[in-house]
């Protein structure tokens, strides 16, 4: 795993972050300038394999580890995004959020089309959902 070979050092990265849990490092391909991943030392495939407690600290973490990104970048704007399986765009199997400062009128596209549903489309699309 290329995350968890940077982790124990194999691989070399920016570090911006590090404690007995987790690593963040600058991302060799920048979406923007500052674009940073965090990740947890320890491997999950992927958002929905972690524990509760290491899934908690990581998303404060990410909320401390944006506002720096965003203060140090003075990007108007951050997205954070997790991509979970090949098909939402994973391409390392171990779990990581991405932290990318934003801009007004940047040159970054996250594009879909949307998809028109009927309101009894969206009560039984609610319902499906809540029963899991
Ligand atoms: P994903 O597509 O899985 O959500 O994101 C994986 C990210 O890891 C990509 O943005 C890619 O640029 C980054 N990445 C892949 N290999 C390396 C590496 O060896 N070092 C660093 N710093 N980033 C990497
Ligand atoms: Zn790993």
């Amino acid at each position: 795993c290329i995350f968890c070979s940077i982790v124990n050092g194999d691989i070399p990265s920016y570090k911006v972050y590090e404690d007995d849990k987790f690593l963040a490092f600058l991302d060799i391909s920048q979406a923007e300038i500052g674009h940073t991943l965090i990740v947890p030392k320890k491997h999950f495939d992927n958002f929905l394999e972690m524990d509760d407690q290491t899934a908690k600290e990581m998303i404060v973490l990410v909320k401390e580890l944006a506002k720096k990104v965003k203060a140090a970048t003075n990007a108007s704007g951050i997205n954070i995004l997790n991509n979970n399986g090949a098909s939402a765009g994973q391409s390392v199997n171990h779990v990581h959020f991405h932290i990318i400062p934003r801009y007004d009128n940047d040159d970054l596209v996250m594009k879909f089309t949307e998809h028109k549903l009927s309101k009894e489309e969206f009560v039984s699309l609610a319902e499906k959902i809540k029963r899991g």
